[in-house]
């Protein structure tokens, strides 16, 4: 072909508003959305009855459109991970916004002022030398960020280890000009996915109890301290309960996961499965083997192979780049060549940032695409 000739050819979406789920081009990432919204009316309602602000971590899903419908349902606002995925949210309309996390380096802090002037920020700290690069280069763009002590209660992570060390960064953060002291925040990820209902309310309770020696520390020292920050899906329940959080942080409740499906949820509280993959069958090479056309770059793995929905006798038993190996117990249960098959990601967070767009269902017809734009802002 003579170069001058070649044109550069669209590739279609996968799908469009109207198509009917047989009509989707896979591997697709797809929403259901009579889930989902149930989702969000269940934690939003679990919020609001205990007089707990919800702030969904939009890590989980890194697609405004999702973040808007859930500050449209009373979501006071959002968390993201990183100073670059907020970057989307703001663009799309989204003005409060809580980075869960340390906040280091010139190109990061110039990128959070030029965010704080179009949206309320607030970021995490746990050291003096942050928060003074922090404060000098607010002043230097003529912005002001509010800042959350971040306080180690357990997960060995980030944050200060003693309530006399969030007293002297609290004060530091008071003192320095163009920074706000917020309050503090407070995540204990390594319970969430504790199986046992018990033991995730234990851990909740002794969360709880350290977070008010913090709490007490500031009040005798006469420090107000407005916000408590963190929990998350698995101890929404008990965070929201314990009093001590005014602000909860869950992100996976909208979706679910094989991962959280697989600890206890009692009978307080429950999620839907929301989020699916869809597949093809592109191989049936033996009578108990089927290969679809979905692999690593299209789920996480890390928590465990995507499972199918729907389909007895039926699992999968290998995820490579791009294919997953299905395992049938018996010929019956093989699925054909051409067969459209869900499957429920092993972990959401993750496999929302393999995908450029989410396809939103009602019922069997696509409602909407929705671009996932914070999709790969890890910075
Ligand atoms: N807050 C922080 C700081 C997190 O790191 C996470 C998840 O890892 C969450 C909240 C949300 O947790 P989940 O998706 O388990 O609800
Ligand atoms: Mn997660």
């Amino acid at each position: 072909i003579d170069p001058p000739q070649a044109q550069t050819i669209a590739i279609p979406p996968a799908a469009r508003p109207g198509d009917a789920l047989d009509a989707i081009d896979t591997p697709s990432l797809i929403l259901d959305l009579d889930a989902f919204e149930e989702n969000l009316r269940t934690m939003q309602v679990l919020a609001e009855r205990h007089g707990v602000a919800l702030r969904p971590h939009a890590k989980a899903h890194k697609c405004p459109e999702i973040a808007l419908r859930q500050i449209a349902l009373g979501a006071a606002g959002i968390c993201c991970q990183k100073v670059s995925e907020a970057v989307p949210f703001v663009a799309a309309g989204v003005r409060d916004i809580l980075i869960s996390n340390e906040v280091l380096g010139g190109a990061k802090l110039a990128l959070l002022a030029r965010l704080a002037k179009q949206a309320h920020m607030t970021v995490c700290a746990d050291n003096p030398i942050a928060v003074e690069a922090l404060s000098a280069m607010m002043v230097e763009h003529e912005a002001s960020v509010g800042v959350l002590v971040e306080l180690d209660i357990g997960q060995q992570r980030c944050g200060v280890q003693t309530p006399d060390e969030a007293l002297a960064l609290a004060r530091l953060i008071r003192k320095l000009p163009n920074i706000n002291f917020a309050g503090v925040q407070a995540y204990q990820g390594g319970v969430q996915h504790k199986r046992s209902l018990t033991q995730r309310q234990k851990a909740s309770d002794k969360a709880a109890r350290l977070i008010r020696q913090y709490l007490d520390a500031f009040a005798k020292a006469d420090i107000e301290c407005p916000v408590v920050s963190g929990g998350g899906t698995g101890t929404a329940a008990f965070d929201v309960a314990s009093q001590v959080y005014t602000e909860i942080q869950a992100g996976t409740y909208a979706f679910m996961d094989t991962d959280y499906a697989g600890i206890d949820w009692g009978e307080a509280l429950f999620f839907r499965h929301s989020l699916f993959l869809l597949g093809t069958v592109m191989s049936t090479p033996t009578s108990d083997r089927a290969i679809v056309d979905l692999g690593l770059k299209s789920t996480s793995a890390e928590s465990g192979a995507p499972q199918l929905v729907g389909r007895e006798g039926l699992r999968c038993v290998a995820v490579h780049d791009e294919h997953c190996i299905l395992l049938a117990s018996s010929r019956r249960n093989r699925p054909d060549v051409g067969t459209q098959l869900r499957l429920i990601p092993g972990h959401c967070d993750p496999t929302f940032n393999l995908h450029d767009s989410v396809v939103a269902m009602r019922g069997q017809h696509v409602e909407a695409v929705w671009p996932i734009s914070a999709r790969g802002l890890s910075r």
